[in-house]
């Protein structure tokens, strides 16, 4: 989607055009599964609904556009659309992943794909040269997160790029905890961009979605022909929820950002919190980077308690009233979670620590409530 416009603009129009029968200027849900042929063969670009649906292409394209991209495609979650891209793989092929990742990623490489005969090295990209060490001859792909869940490292894409352009790798982005409103991986030599529209793109906790986009005309040939092939794909309702969605990310993001920002700061100076992980902080070991290929720094903050155990850390949880106890980020409001018995709980406990993920470290998704009521809040839970 060639767009000259700025992106706050395009966040509002790329991909929408008013309905062609009544000029509605929100782009209807098309509920429906096939399309009337005048003829055999003789159709409006749309046959069945699983291949084509308006929703869902006024959507792919608004996606490619601020992602910077020349192609969407929408799946019914994040996880289908990284099983679709999973899906480009075949047997003895090796990929290279980032060690700190989303736990359902890791689960459906090591759980499902590896039973394919893919292999999966799981690595610390903090130093992308890293990447170097792992490369042979069946290694076809670089899975990269960045930032990553939860212990917010930072990952070099650029660098990541060079290497994978260098061996004939694929170079995939997973940029759900970024979005496109931080930072946008396509510009900086991934070959696919990756979203779980769960979160921030659809941005209110109301609908599972994701999306990829790419630049490069076969690769997306080749993942259409998966989308439609193994149909996971999303209702045009769904994908309504994440076109009003991702209309307002740029006011979001901003007041994410903000709030972020200032709850870092205040953790940071709490006598009872132990470290504070945010990639805004000058000291975060890769702030240079974030710097580099981020606009801003997000409302994605873990921390732990200098009394680091288990039962301290669960005290707070359970203390929180407007910061919920729940799964998932991006939304408007604030969430609490804690990865090792949520979000992380199907990595193995001895992988995890290795990882530095203790059992004691909490998750902030900082939501766009007043900054002032969110500071009370957690004073009261952390004491
Ligand atoms: C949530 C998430 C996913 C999976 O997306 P779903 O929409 O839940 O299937 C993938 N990657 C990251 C970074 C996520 O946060």
């Amino acid at each position: 989607m060639a767009d000259k416009h700025k992106l706050a603009t395009r966040l509002i129009h790329a991909g929408v055009h008013p309905d062609p029968t009544t000029g509605a200027i929100m782009t209807p849900i098309y509920q429906t599964s096939t399309y009337v042929q005048a003829a055999p063969g003789d159709h409006k670009g749309y046959e069945y609904a699983r291949t084509q649906n308006p929703t869902r292409t006024a959507l792919q394209d608004a996606l490619a556009s601020i992602e910077n991209g020349q192609y969407g495609l929408c799946f019914g979650s994040g996880m289908a659309a990284t099983d679709a891209v999973a899906k480009l793989l075949q047997p003895g092929d090796e990929v290279i992943v980032s060690n700190d990742l989303y736990g359902g990623t890791y689960r459906i490489f090591t759980k499902v794909f590896a039973n394919y005969g893919i292999k999966f090295h799981f690595i610390d990209m903090s130093d992308a040269q890293n990447i170097r060490n792992y490369i042979n001859g069946n290694t076809k792909m670089v899975w990269v997160e960045t930032p990553t869940n939860p212990l917010l490292n930072i990952i070099d894409i650029e660098a990541a790029a060079k290497i994978s352009k260098e061996h004939k790798l694929l170079l995939v982005v997973d940029n759900t905890f970024a979005s496109p409103y931080l930072q946008n991986p396509l510009d900086f030599g991934a070959d696919i961009v990756l979203h779980s529209a769960t979160k921030y793109l659809g941005g209110h906790s109301d609908v599972v979605h994701g999306a990829l986009i790419m630049n490069d005309a076969a690769l997306e040939e080749k993942l259409r022909f998966i989308q439609n092939s193994c149909g996971a794909v999303p209702g045009p309702h769904d994908c309504w929820l994440v076109l009003r969605g991702i209309k307002t990310l740029h006011v979001r993001m901003q007041r994410h950002c903000e709030n972020g920002k200032k709850i870092a700061e205040y953790l940071r100076s709490h006598p009872k919190v132990g470290k504070t992980i945010w990639c805004g902080f000058e000291d975060h070991p890769n702030h240079a980077i974030a710097k580099k290929q981020m606009r801003d720094f997000g409302g994605m903050i873990s921390f732990t308690l200098k009394d680091d155990n288990i039962n301290a850390a669960l005290e707070v949880l359970k203390k929180t009233k407007l910061f919920s106890l729940a799964e998932s980020l991006g939304g408007v409001e604030s969430l609490i979670g804690h990865p090792a018995t949520m979000t992380h709980a199907s990595i193995p406990q001895e992988d995890r620590i290795a990882r530095g993920l203790s059992d004691s470290l909490i998750r902030l998704s900082v939501g766009i409530e007043d900054i002032d009521d969110l500071i009370e809040d957690l004073k009261q839970a952390i004491g």
